[in-house]
């Protein structure tokens, strides 16, 4: 079945939502007391949910640092973001890296040629594997940097660090810890490979196919699949307007990754496959039901 999405109207029911708890906010004094504990449960069920969405552990410590503070206690925000804060940022650095190995997941072990690509990754605990595929990124990103000097394999969204089934939003399948992304690769207006990349958040800004290559893009927005150039909208901004994607260093980049044994399956939109000429089996579509990956590469363990 066919449905279509007015983002005109979805947009403005946001901002209505948006705007009205931040009403919420402004008004609360002069809310009937009767009114205003209800609409304040809301308020912290709605934060709860956006932090656990956003980190998975942030819900919780949220919930405890609202918890600790009495309701008599005075500056009671204050004290609660003073709380939060630093809960989050001791639970997230020190305690986290040391308990996931316990469930099977371990932190990303950076490098200086594998990095995250913003801060962000980390500090919203995204960036935890499985030990057999944190090896082989820093092997695929090593072995990358010697064949091209000074070249970082950037990763993106990878999974957190708990509980199988857990998805990290807005990728369903990143749940198991075994998936992760990387950014393509791009060069300078001399041709010469470049660590910048064109999207402030990682994501969104496509290597289109050209006038003859497949759009698997128009035929999955045809067959209904609204949601298959989403990221478009996740970009948070476009930078380094004057470097361009690079085939070769993409190309040499999928291939590193396809060689290590421990990986099953790679993602990437049919045209660039084409485009790269990768061949192996490992490579797969990833279904209209998924958004496209001409923006970044997807890979994932056996
Ligand atoms: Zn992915």
């Amino acid at each position: 079945m066919l449905f279509k999405v007015d983002w005109g109207s979805c947009i403005s029911q946001s901002l209505q939502v948006l705007l009205k708890y931040k009403l919420v906010v402004l008004i609360q004094p002069a809310i009937p007391h009767k009114l205003a504990r209800p609409l304040k449960i809301l308020l912290h069920i709605i934060i709860f949910v956006f932090l656990t969405v956003v980190t998975q552990i942030g819900g919780i410590l949220y919930l405890i640092a609202v918890l600790s503070i009495k309701r008599t206690a005075k500056k009671r925000r204050l004290k609660k973001l003073g709380i939060f804060t630093g809960l989050y940022l001791i639970t997230t650095f020190l305690i986290v890296p040391n308990i996931a190995p316990i469930f099977g997941r371990e932190k990303i072990k950076e490098t200086e040629f594998l990095k995250a690509h913003s801060f962000f990754y980390r500090l919203a605990n995204r960036n935890y594997v499985r030990p057999e595929l944190n090896k082989s990124l820093v092997q695929i990103a090593t072995e990358y940097e010697k064949r091209n000097s000074g070249i970082k394999m950037i990763y993106l969204d990878a999974n957190f660090p708990f509980i199988n089934g857990f998805p990290l939003l807005p990728h369903l399948s990143h749940n198991d810890g075994k998936k992760i992304d990387v950014s393509l690769i791009y060069e300078d207006p001399n041709g010469k490979l470049t660590n910048k990349k064109p999207s402030i958040s990682g994501y969104g800004i496509f290597e289109k196919p050209t006038a003859i290559e497949y759009d698997q893009n128009a035929d999955c927005k045809q067959r209904g699949n609204w949601q298959y150039d989403f990221p478009k909208y996740l970009t948070l901004g476009t930078t380094n307007k004057e470097i361009e994607f690079s085939e070769k260093g993409t190309r040499e980049l999928a291939n590193l990754i396809l060689r290590q044994n421990s990986i099953g399956k790679l993602f990437i939109e049919p045209h660039l496959k084409k485009r790269l000429n990768l061949t192996t089996g490992k490579v797969r579509f990833h279904g209209c039901q998924a958004v496209r990956h001409d923006d970044h590469i997807h890979f994932q363990l056996k």
